[in-house]
């Protein structure tokens, strides 16, 4: 069996192929398993995080551990993995052991696993401060990617799970499309909600793409390697479910002007009346297209939409698309 060169701090380990090999572990599509065994480009997606010497690093996801030896040899503090499969118990293991204590792992689902207590209390700093020595790093499963970056985004909104030790940065993968609308600018074909979702609440980077091949097994598209930090003001003033629904619903009709997909925030009783007050309060102009909307604008709808709640606060559980007009998950 071949062996890596001795990286700083680490004992000499098996390849990852050969551990991969050995333990008989083949991908199993639904937990979207894409390994990435390029010493070069696990290196490199390490590097996309920054400086992360003499700090506390969260993996998503280590699978084998091929990017886990990456962040161990940069002489990390200490290691948190967050992985669902068991079967890769022992190359984690082993891996856990040749850290001389830093890494621990947490069998689990990361979509439900909590990061609050994750990094020692001293590490943490104010959150207009700059960001904490805290990075969380992670090839991600195609299948949860979007959803767990909508959870994350939420935290951030609220300063709460891995976000209560200040402005946490990520280093995540993604399709490289779902990398693209991330930091689409306006005006752009790839943008949509989840630009202005993402955009809002931090500063966005794509920082490189890999190409699906050097992956095994090879995904059937390309890979975005994506680094957030989290804005100190985000550039909307409102709770995070307002401006997902306001945001919904102006790219609900993505080619039509603005007002078409603003008008489905409002019963049809009063649809034009509100929509035309929203507009006014907001000063948009109600016929640029959804994507041609900045960040700014956006705020000022949402701003304008607080202020006709306030009038109707029945409107904030109105969804056009629910049956009965109303969205009961809106109420938690
Ligand atoms: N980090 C490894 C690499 O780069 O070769 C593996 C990356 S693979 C794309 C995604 C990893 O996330 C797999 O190890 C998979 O078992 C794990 N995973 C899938 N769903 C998960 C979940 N909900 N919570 C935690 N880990 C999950």
């Amino acid at each position: 069996m071949s062996t890596v060169p001795l990286i700083s701090r680490l004992p000499p380990l098996p390849a990852v192929r050969d551990l991969l090999n050995l333990y008989r572990l083949q991908a199993v599509k639904q937990l979207s398993q894409n390994f990435l065994i390029d010493p070069k480009l696990t290196s490199k997606l390490v590097s996309a995080a920054g400086k992360i010497t003499n700090g506390y690093v969260c993996e998503v996801g280590p699978g084998a551990g091929s990017l886990t030896r990456v962040i161990l040899s940069r002489n990390v503090n200490k290691l948190v993995v967050v992985e669902k499969d068991k079967r890769f118990q022992p190359p984690l293991e082993m891996l856990a052991e040749a850290s001389g204590d830093r890494m621990s792992i947490v069998w689990g689902d990361v979509l439900s696993h909590n990061l609050t207590n994750a990094f020692p209390e001293e590490s943490k700093r104010d959150w207009t401060d700059q960001p904490p020595n805290i990075h969380i790093i992670g090839n991600l499963p195609f299948n949860i990617a979007t959803p767990l970056i909508i959870r994350w985004l939420k935290a951030i909104s609220e300063r709460s799970n891995a976000w209560v030790h200040g402005r946490v940065p990520m280093t995540l993968t993604f399709q490289k499309e779902v990398a693209e609308r991330m930091v689409a600018k306006i005006g752009s074909r790839e943008r949509c909600r989840l630009s202005v979702m993402v955009q809002h609440l931090c500063y966005v980077e794509h920082k490189f793409t890999i190409p699906g091949k050097a992956f095994v097994p090879k995904p059937n598209v390309d890979v975005g390697v994506v680094h957030f930090t989290p804005l100190a003001t985000p550039k909307i003033q409102a709770p995070f479910k307002l401006v997902e629904k306001v945001a919904r619903n102006t790219f609900s009709f993505r080619q039509k002007y603005c007002r078409r997909g603003l008008e489905t925030l409002f019963p049809s009783s009063m649809r034009d009346e509100q929509t035309h007050k929203l507009l006014q309060l907001a000063d948009v102009d109600g016929t640029l297209r959804p994507f041609e909307l900045s960040i700014e604008e956006f705020n000022r709808i949402c701003q304008a939409y607080s202020i006709i709640l306030e009038k109707y606060p029945s409107l904030e559980r109105y969804d056009s698309r629910s049956e009965d007009g109303f969205d009961d998950t809106l109420l938690h």
